[in-house]
């Protein structure tokens, strides 16, 4: 089956200031695709290409399986969902829902048929003789949600639609979205800078920088096998600790040698990776530094640190230490007995771990 959205090639320049290089992207029908990236690295640019407001300067895409590339906005079957909803205020919400299917001279009874289904979806209900006005921020979100979902795309577009609602509100409106994705099977992409938000939504994750597609993959996927590190440092909230580390490969195994100031390194055995570089940036999770009595992993997976800092998070309490000269955190559990400039025995989970080429910055592993 041809994918629901397919880019090939795609580059886009200002000027002459390349802005997208060589974007390659296919998901399939029901696919929630999620661009995440810092501020400024093409998401935004790359949304409206493929919604057909920007042109593009080379490459080609399709929608549905039909070429879209150069055919305009109105006619690619997609409905588009911005972070300022551009309500019309004197409309009621079912005329800013019905708006569109008036203008296209929908007949009455099915834009009739259309606004109560898509009100009974997103439990609006109650509204929609309500103005604009009078809808806090997560009804106008929803509201505008509804004028896309009437039309009945083939592909919905969302542009960071939560960032201006405040930080409770984001987390509900999110896992609406989800829910709403869920029961109605539909495609969508969907831009945000919050790796988070990338990580609860999407089924299919690109991570972009400056313009090139660093990876892309399930969220489980660009979690655990991280393919750079840029992409093990931005996604992941506190972030993969990236600790400099020698490797030395016996045939059995290989010994993760970590220096430390004031103190012998510390010497962890992968029994996984045997053919590592002798030098690596060793990526590992928070949550894959326990505490050892906890963890019960074998001996040569341990290390007493000196634990600098303990900060206690609810669930979770993090403890902050120096390895190969850098803060390194790890996640235990709160009633760990860690405190602050005593020595730990902390696991390192190292069936988890990434390694990554201190020169090229790509995964080894
Ligand atoms: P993001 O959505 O990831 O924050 P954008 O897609 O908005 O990023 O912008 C990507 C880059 O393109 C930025 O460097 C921005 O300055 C530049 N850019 C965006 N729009 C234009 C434009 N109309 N003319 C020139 N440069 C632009």
């Amino acid at each position: 089956m041809a994918s629901i959205l397919d880019i090939k090639n795609l580059y886009k320049s200002y000027g002459s200031t390349e802005i997208l290089k060589d974007i390659n992207i296919a998901i399939e029908q029901g696919d929630f695709l999620v661009l995440v990236g810092p501020s400024g690295c093409g998401k935004s640019t790359l949304l409206n290409c493929i919604a057909g407001l920007e042109p593009i300067t080379k490459g080609g895409m399709s929608i549905g399986g039909k070429d879209m590339t150069n055919v305009s906005p109105k006619d690619r079957d997609i409905a588009m969902v911005f972070q300022s909803y551009a309500l019309y205020p004197t409309m009621t919400v079912a005329k800013n829902i019905t708006f569109g299917m008036k203008v296209r001279g929908i007949d009455q009874a099915t834009q009739d048929q259309k606004l109560a289904y898509v009100a009974q979806q997103l439990q609006i209900e109650p509204l929609l003789n309500r103005k604009p006005g009078q809808l806090s921020g997560g009804q106008r979100q929803r509201v505008a949600m509804g004028r896309a979902l009437v039309r009945d795309p083939k592909l919905f577009l969302f542009d960071e639609p939560l960032s201006n609602l405040d930080a409770k509100l984001r987390v509900e409106m999110r896992t609406e979205i989800k829910s709403l994705h869920q029961r109605l099977g539909a495609s969508m992409v969907y831009v945000t800078h919050d790796q988070i938000e990338a990580m609860t939504l999407a089924s299919k994750i690109v991570v972009m920088k400056g313009g090139i597609i660093q990876q892309m993959g399930t969220p489980a996927e660009i979690y655990n096998r991280p393919a750079n590190l840029f992409v093990a440092d931005f996604m992941g909230s506190p972030a993969m600790n990236l600790i400099p580390a020698k490797a030395h490969s016996d045939g059995k195994g290989t010994q993760i040698e970590i220096a430390r100031n004031n103190a012998d390194p510390i010497v962890l055995l992968d029994t996984q990776n045997k053919d590592l570089p002798e030098d690596v940036i060793l990526g590992v999770r928070p949550e894959d530094i326990a505490d050892a009595a906890a963890r019960g992993a074998s001996e040569s997976q341990q290390a007493e640190c000196v634990i600098d800092i303990v900060e206690p998070a609810g669930a979770d309490t993090f403890a902050v230490m120096q390895l190969g000269g850098k803060h390194v955190t790890a996640r235990l559990h709160s009633e760990t007995t860690a405190a602050a400039g005593v020595a730990q025995r902390l696991a390192f989970d190292l069936g988890k771990v990434s390694y990554f080429s201190p020169e090229s910055g790509l995964r080894l592993n």
